[in-house]
C-alpha cells in the first residue's frame, strides 16, 4: 500500500495517561486520536459483538487480534469517509493500538510509523491511585476492581516487549509521567516537532 497512514503510537500501562495525551494532540490541527478502549466502550451493548467485548473489557482481557484490528480499520475507514480524519494531512494518534506482535504486523501493512511515545511510571502504586480516580469520574468498571486492574498491568507487561520489539529502538522516546504535565507536554512537542517535521 502506497498510502500509509502516518502515525504516532502511544504506549504505556493503565493508568498512564494515554487516553488524555492522546486527547490533548487529537485536538491539535492536523492529528487525528484513536482509542481502541473508547472503541470498543461505545459499542452497542445490546449487539452480540459489543457484549462480546464488554465481557473481555470486564475481565481486563484483551480483545482478540482479528476483531480489533478488523473494527480499528473500520473505524478509520468511516473517519476518513465523514471528512473528520484526511489521511494525506493528519497524523493519526494510535493510543492502545497494537496491544501485541500480531497487532503491531497488521498495522505496518497499513501504516507508516512515525514516532512512538512510551509513557513510563515505575511505581504501579501510582497508576492504581489514578484508576481509581477514574473509576469514580468516569464510571469504568475496569478500573474500579482491584483483581482486574493487577491482571491488566500482568497482560501488558506480557505483551510490551515482544510488541515494542516489532519496532527499531531509536524510535522510542520514553517519558515519565509523574513529571508535572507541562513538562510532560514539552516533552512530546519536542519528540514530534522533530519526528514529524521531515514529513511535511
Ligand atoms: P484502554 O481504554 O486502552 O485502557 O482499553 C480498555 C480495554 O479495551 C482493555 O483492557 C482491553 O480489554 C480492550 N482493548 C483496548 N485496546 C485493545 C487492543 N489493541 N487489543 C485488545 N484489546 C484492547
Amino acid at each position: 500500500m502506497n498510502n500509509k497512514y502516518n502515525v504516532v503510537l502511544l504506549f504505556g500501562p493503565p493508568g498512564s495517561g494515554k487516553g488524555t495525551w492522546g486527547k490533548i494532540l487529537g485536538m491539535m490541527p492536523g492529528f487525528f486520536h484513536v482509542s481502541t478502549g473508547d472503541m470498543f466502550r461505545m459499542l452497542n451493548v445490546e449487539s452480540k459483538l459489543g457484549l462480546r467485548v464488554m465481557e473481555i473489557i470486564r475481565k481486563g482481557e484483551l480483545v482478540p487480534d482479528d476483531i480489533t484490528f478488523n473494527m480499528w480499520q473500520e473505524h478509520v475507514k468511516n473517519a476518513v469517509f465523514v471528512g473528520s480524519f484526511r489521511p494525506q494531512k493528519d497524523v493519526l494518534v494510535l493510543d492502545g493500538l497494537p496491544r501485541t506482535k500480531p497487532q503491531a504486523e497488521m498495522l505496518q501493512s497499513v501504516a507508516a510509523v512515525r514516532a512512538i511515545l512510551k509513557l513510563d511510571c515505575e511505581d504501579h502504586e501510582i497508576l492504581i491511585e489514578r484508576l481509581h480516580r477514574r473509576a469514580v469520574l468516569e464510571g469504568r468498571g475496569d478500573d474500579a476492581n482491584e483483581a482486574i486492574i493487577r491482571h491488566r498491568f500482568e497482560i501488558y507487561n506480557r505483551q510490551i516487549q515482544q510488541t515494542l520489539a516489532f519496532y527499531p529502538r531509536d524510535m522510542m522516546a520514553y517519558i515519565d509521567v509523574t513529571i508535572p504535565p507541562v513538562r510532560i507536554l514539552a516533552a512530546i512537542g519536542n519528540v514530534l516537532s522533530k519526528s514529524l517535521t521531515s514529513m511535511s
